[in-house]
């Protein structure tokens, strides 16, 4: 029996307008996969709280894609979260994947801070929008401020309790990690998509940034193949390393992929051409 996998993508709102035309390329080559939804990310304490809008906006209305507009407690006040769901409802946008996010350096983020983690802003978006659908992060090694899997697990649950529908992965590399999370969800009675985050790797010190930065683990094979090389040499592995991930999703019955596209698209249509 053969099937077509399920792919959603991630973008974040480019800073100038270079990055923007990169962006609408990317977007226009990418949409050729019939993506399920596209997300968009909010910067750290809200910095970009009217880009993320504005992009989110843009991909719906120019693109006709389903968006996902990543939202954070850190940045927010109940107030501002409020104008966002009038916006969103004028917009016809009712899709948010609900964020604590993380503490900028900037001390007034703590005290426009207005709930203490996503589990109070999915409760939040629910009761004062019923219709609104309502994603979360999931983390296949935990998050790192948890105590271990278990207790991570039941933070989720709570998330998931509280209104969520769907989860979206942390990016991880070694399926391993995601396997025993579904399973622990199935343990702990949470029944909803789980979309699978994956992030092709480009260079050795991307992958060691964002792995250290998530606390998730890099898999040696991955690692000594891109210490040392070029960077066409390193995005041609990163490319062959996701082909062969995503692969064994799929053959073990995964159905959910979600890119960490970084805005580029060239590796990622490789990938999907090849699965
Ligand atoms: P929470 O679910 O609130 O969990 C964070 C920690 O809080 C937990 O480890 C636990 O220690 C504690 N906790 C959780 N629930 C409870 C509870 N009920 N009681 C007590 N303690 C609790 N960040 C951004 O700034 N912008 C983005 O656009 C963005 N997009 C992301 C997309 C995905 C798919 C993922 C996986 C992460 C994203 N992040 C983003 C990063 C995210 O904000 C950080 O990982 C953050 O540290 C945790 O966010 P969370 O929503 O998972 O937090």
């Amino acid at each position: 029996m053969s099937y077509t996998p399920k792919v959603s993508f991630e973008f974040f709102p480019p800073k100038d307008e270079l990055g923007e035309t990169a962006l609408f390329e990317t977007v226009a080559e990418l949409v050729k996969h019939s993506p399920e939804f596209v997300s968009i990310t909010y910067g750290a304490g809200g910095s970009t709280r009217d880009k993320t809008l504005k992009w989110t906006k843009a991909l719906k209305n120019d693109y006709g894609l389903n968006t996902v507009m990543h939202f954070t407690c850190y940045g927010n006040t109940i107030e501002s979260v409020n104008a966002l769901l009038n916006e969103l409802h004028q917009e016809k946008i009712a899709s948010i994947l609900a964020l604590r996010g993380d503490p900028t350096n900037n001390p007034t983020d703590i005290k426009s801070k207005a709930f203490d983690n996503a589990e109070g802003l999915v409760r939040y978006l629910k009761t004062s929008a019923p219709s609104f659908e309502i994603g979360v992060a999931g983390y296949p090694e935990k998050h790192p401020e948890s105590l271990n899997i278990a207790e991570d697990i039941s933070f989720l649950k709570r998330k998931v309790d509280a209104g969520a529908s769907y989860i979206i992965t942390q990016l991880f590399f070694d399926n391993v990690h995601y396997f025993r999370f579904l399973e622990n969800l199935q343990r702990a009675r949470v029944d909803i998509p789980v979309y699978a985050g994956i992030m092709p790797a480009s260079s050795y010190a991307q992958v060691m940034k964002f792995t250290k930065m998530c606390a998730v683990q890099v898999p040696a094979k991955l690692s000594k193949k891109l210490d040392g090389v070029s960077e066409t040499e390193a995005v041609k592995y990163g490319i062959e390393f996701s082909i062969e991930q995503c692969r064994s999703l799929l053959e073990q019955g995964v159905c959910s992929l979600h890119f960490y596209t970084m805005n580029k698209h060239p590796n990622i249509k490789t990938i999907l051409e090849n699965l």
